[in-house]
């Protein structure tokens, strides 16, 4: 895997195109349903929600502490992996959903109307 890929000199299909090809070289598309990559989408959401369990984990700790922040970064990587093999295996197109969901918040969350920081309606 080419390790000068950052963020900002990447794209959505090359997640897809590489976690596809990881799936179908091990032969498990049969595991990679929704209904499976939902449930491993979850569970992987809580080890990374157990990293801060029973804990009082700052923001400054995190960036303090680079164990911490490892963990965090490995548990977000797995949510990641099974997200995009959940777009793969269902043929959706995230960028597509991104701007239709976008403009629906700008619709319900209007500036004029949260533009003091609260999440009710003035
Ligand atoms: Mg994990």
């Amino acid at each position: 895997m080419n390790s000068k890929l950052k963020d900002n000199n990447t794209t959505i299909s090359y997640f897809k195109e590489e976690i596809e090809r990881f799936v179908k070289e091990r032969r498990w598309t049969k595991f990679h349903n929704p209904k499976d990559l939902i449930q491993a989408i979850g569970i992987e959401v809580s080890e990374l929600s157990e990293i801060f369990l029973f804990k009082d984990i700052s923001i400054d700790t995190i960036q303090n502490d680079k164990d911490i922040l490892k963990n965090i970064s490995d548990e977000i990587a797995d949510v990641f992996i099974y997200l995009v093999s959940l777009l793969n295996s269902l043929n959706v197109d995230l960028t597509s959903v991104f701007i239709t969901k976008m403009k629906k918040n700008e619709d319900k969350y209007s500036i004029d109307e949260f533009y003091d920081g609260s999440y009710r309606k003035l």
